[in-house]
Order: C-alpha cells, then sequence, then structure tokens
C-alpha cells in the first residue's frame, strides 16, 4: 500500500476526498484502515458559487440525461414527490434575453439555468410549477421515481426561444407550443375566416 494518496479530485463539479495508504495515515494520524471516499463535499447540481441552499437540487435526485433527438435533454427525478410538495429551488445567471435554456423571471429578465431548470421537458400536463419569483418548483401531481421532470412552457414564457410541435400524449396537448403572450397559428387562421370577407 505505497501508492494510494490523499486525493482531492473533481469530477463533475464534485469534490471528492479520497484517504489511502497506511503510509499515510501513520505519518498523518488520520484513523483510517482502508483507502476509502471519506468525504462527498458537494452533491449539488449547482456549482459551489451558487451557494448552498439546501433545496438546491442534488444529484442523488435528480440527473440531467439526454432523452432523445427529439427533446433533447430533459431532467429524470430518481426520487419520488407528492403533489404539493417542494421539488427544488432554482438558480442561475440573470439576462436581458431569451435563451435555449432561459426562464422568464418578468418582462425583461430571464434565468439562464445551464445545470438544472433550463433542460425541463415540456408537457401541456405538467407534473411540475415554476414560481420564478420566490424560484421554487412544486409538484402539481405526484410524481414517481425516475420520472421526467415536466413543465408548462407557456406558464413562464411570454416568447418561446424556439415555437414547437407538441408530443406529449396528454388529452389538453394544445398541439402547437408557443409562448404565453404570442399568437398561436389556429387563432390566425380563425380571425382570417371570422374576418369582413368570410361566408
Ligand atoms: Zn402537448
Amino acid at each position: 500500500m505505497q501508492y494510494q494518496a490523499l486525493v482531492l479530485a473533481m469530477w463533475n463539479n464534485h469534490m471528492i476526498w479520497v484517504l489511502g495508504s497506511s503510509r499515510l495515515i501513520r505519518e498523518t494520524g488520520f484513523d483510517c484502515p482502508r483507502p476509502v471516499v471519506i468525504w462527498r463535499k458537494l452533491t449539488m447540481l449547482y456549482p459551489a458559487s451558487f451557494g448552498d441552499n439546501p433545496l438546491y437540487p442534488k444529484d442523488t435526485d435528480f440527473r440531467v440525461i439526454r432523452k432523445d433527438d427529439t427533446n433533447g435533454f430533459g431532467v429524470i427525478s430518481l426520487r419520488s414527490f407528492k403533489r404539493g410538495e417542494i421539488v427544488a429551488a432554482m438558480a442561475g445567471e440573470r439576462v436581458s434575453d431569451i435563451r435555449q435554456h432561459t426562464l422568464q423571471i418578468d418582462d425583461n429578465t430571464h434565468l439562464h439555468d445551464t445545470y438544472f431548470s433550463g433542460y425541463f421537458l415540456h408537457s401541456c400536463s405538467p407534473n411540475i410549477s415554476l414560481d420564478m419569483r420566490n424560484m421554487l418548483i412544486t409538484a402539481v401531481k405526484d410524481i414517481a421515481a425516475n420520472s421526467y421532470l415536466t413543465m408548462d412552457y407557456a406558464e413562464t414564457e411570454q416568447v418561446l426561444f424556439r415555437q414547437f410541435a407538441c408530443a406529449c400524449g396528454s388529452e389538453n396537448c394544445r398541439g402547437w407550443i408557443t409562448g404565453n403572450q404570442e399568437i398561436h397559428p389556429g387563432f390566425i387562421q380563425e380571425a382570417i375566416a371570422c374576418g369582413p370577407d368570410a361566408a
């Protein structure tokens, strides 16, 4: 047991200390009988610079993964939540423009979160609701472990980064997803049909 050392490793934003070597233990006085991970300091999805809000998402509870070519990335909850339960708190950079991974805070401010909330998938029958004033995510349905977290993009967004055809499969699927202040193409057709030249 000559090769191990006290290792401070960074892996996916997580700081891991590994202690090994009986020699090291003798020399340092650490009472640790064999190589073992003794401390996993950070398990947050957000970098340490975001602060240590205990409601920030942990990598033991959530995983950002690529779902498929159509949907891109999504966030899976590894644990279950009851309806009404706080799921997590959000954080990120406040920016003034709409980007691919932003969520709207108010008329002129957007949260750019490339670690967690910026990857929520859309559903017309979502399982989470976002409170952008308090930066809190709440379960609006019971959520089973290993489910994707889904939000309704029109809940927060006035204008989408990109409108898209929805295939969420819910009964009330709107089919074409826009921001809440964008005109749905269906309304334009209706307006034309009801205009002065109609009938
Ligand atoms: Zn839908």
